[in-house]
């Protein structure tokens, strides 16, 4: 068992003038500089009784420090807690009391965010911005040549905690072990990283998605870019600027990238491999990215409980774009009704899995484990994933929506999926979010938020939809919104927009 600290050593010592971390905006730490300030924070986190079965807390914008803080705590044997930092400041204080962090690394916009919370008592703040929003990292690290003893790392030590998004409500802590992460993160790398890769990170680091690429990347000993801010025009010329091979973005990002007007004038020929997980994913922005954009494009689906169930390489199946691909190896993935029987052949169902990968429960909330759990007639357990899906006749799953966003209306389900297919397909119609509002006569009814282009005509795009769907899934009203509100991870709240229509 190789502990992630003594990997990263090992990197140091073979290629310690290489770039290992580089942030956007300016600073650049070598693999050598990496490994000492790993040892010197770490030193300063022992004398200060952090070690196996401690936890230290981390939140704010990407950057080295982020990085730093994160590697430093995992190599002393300390649980990493990235903490959700789009989540409300009081969830941020409920999710850092649930760590039972004594230590939060945080910079500038964490401390604003928090100014008026009160979070735990005796957490020491330290800036890692080097900000006044705590003890600057630059005063408080320990002075070079600093070293922490050396810490024997057991398989089943915590190695981080994740919290889920919070797409759908409180943030949902998960603990994974040395055992689960690493030997994950040494897979991944030997598939896709090595030293030569040079892979860009925008999306947060508090999110599963974003780890287990940042991770792997450094597993492989590769070079980081961290990108705090994301912007579509900047990516481009930092990617043409550093070569980059790989990158890590979400469907609302391409999105951004795609609609500039001079991407192809970007030099993106090094790329050798493109992620995206998170939201939904169009086929035709698929197909869009695969023809313009040099390099693979995998897509992931999967959760911070389990991380990723179903893999499409959607260069090798340009006829699957509509599907997020068949189950990863090593997961078991099945589909179950309400009843919580599995469905036949073709049909459609919550989507359950089970894998090495897959959390053992929440941390601190057994009822919340208990309502994700599902066990076949074998008694075997599964996670239940709260999406909708099915699987096609070569077993690729095409997934529909989440549970908690279908719409009942009048004994029928209806897909918001289904009908913001539809309303994109229509002229002048840039983005749609369906939610289901509530109705005398239906129980539920479907209202659709539209980003329109200007001039577009409401009235009529409502009308010509309404014409295609069927009587029972006919659109109330259409309401024109300059964006759809997102998570910091670009998911679509739908709970927001169901607030913000009952508000009137
Ligand atoms: P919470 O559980 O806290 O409400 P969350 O479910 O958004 O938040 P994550 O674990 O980050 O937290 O996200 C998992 C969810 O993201 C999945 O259940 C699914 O709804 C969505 N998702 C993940 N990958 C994809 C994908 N490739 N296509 C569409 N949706 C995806
Ligand atoms: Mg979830």
């Amino acid at each position: 068992f190789l502990a992630f600290g003594d990997i990263l050593r090992r990197r140091a010592l073979e290629h310690p003038a290489a770039v290992a971390l580089r942030d956007a905006d300016g600073g650049t730490l070598n693999w050598a500089e990496f490994d000492a300030r790993l040892d010197r924070i770490g030193a300063r986190l022992q004398a200060e009784g952090v070690g196996r079965g401690a936890t230290v807390a981390i939140l704010g914008y990407n950057a080295i420090g982020y990085a730093l803080a994160f590697c430093a705590a995992v190599r002393i044997g300390a649980a990493a807690a990235p903490l959700t930092t789009s989540a409300p400041p009081e969830a941020i204080a409920a999710m850092l009391a649930d760590s039972g962090a004594r230590h939060l690394f945080l910079d500038r916009s964490a401390g604003d965010r928090l100014t008026g919370t009160a979070l735990p008592a005796g957490v020491s703040r330290i800036a890692f911005d080097d900000s006044g929003v705590g003890e600057p990292l630059s005063a408080w690290i320990p002075p070079e040549g600093a070293r922490p003893r050396p810490v024997e790392i057991r398989p089943a030590d915590a190695f981080n905690i994740i919290y889920s998004s919070g797409t759908t409500g409180t943030p949902k802590g998960i603990v994974q072990s040395h055992a689960m992460r690493v030997g994950h993160f040494r897979r991944i790398a030997e598939s896709r990283f090595d030293a030569d890769s040079v892979t860009f990170v925008s999306t947060p680091l508090y999110s599963n998605t974003t780890l287990v690429s940042f991770l792997p990347a450094l597993v492989g000993g590769g070079e980081v870019i961290f990108m705090p801010r994301f912007d579509a025009r900047r990516f481009l010329e930092l990617a043409a600027a550093y070569g980059v091979t790989h990158a890590m973005l979400v469907p609302v990002q391409y999105q951004r990238i795609m609609a500039l007007p001079d991407f192809d004038r970007f030099n993106l020929s090094r790329f050798i491999s493109k992620t995206c997980t998170s939201a939904p994913f169009s086929a035709a922005l698929k197909a869009e990215v695969l023809a313009r954009w040099p390099g693979g494009l995998t897509e992931f689906y999967g959760m911070t409980e389990g991380g990723g169930s179903c893999i499409l390489r959607a260069h090798e199946h340009p006829d699957k774009l509509h599907t997020v691909g068949p189950p990863a190896p090593g997961h078991d993935i099945r589909l179950i009704d309400e009843e919580g029987r599995e469905v036949p052949p073709g049909g459609m169902g919550e989507v359950v899995g089970r894998s090495e990968t897959m959390m053992d429960g929440y941390r601190n909330q057994p009822a919340k484990t208990r309502e994700a759990e599902w066990f076949d007639p074998e008694g075997r357990r599964f996670i239940r994933h709260g999406d909708i899906g099915r699987f096609d006749e070569d077993g690729f799953l095409i997934l529909m929506d989440r549970a908690k966003d279908l719409i009942i209306s009048g004994g029928f389900n209806i897909y918001p999926s289904d009908l913001e297919g539809e309303l994109r397909r229509e002229p002048g119609v840039l983005d749609a979010a369906v939610i289901g509002v509530p109705s005398e006569q239906w129980g539920e009814t479907p209202v659709a938020y539209v980003v329109l282009e200007p001039g577009a005509a409401p009235d009529a795009i409502l009308a010509s939809v309404n014409q295609r769907l069927g009587s029972t899934q006919r659109i109330r009203e259409l309401l024109p919104i300059d964006e759809l509100p997102r998570s910091a991870i670009g998911k679509v709240l739908k709970r927001e927009l169901r607030d913000r229509y009952l508000a009137g």
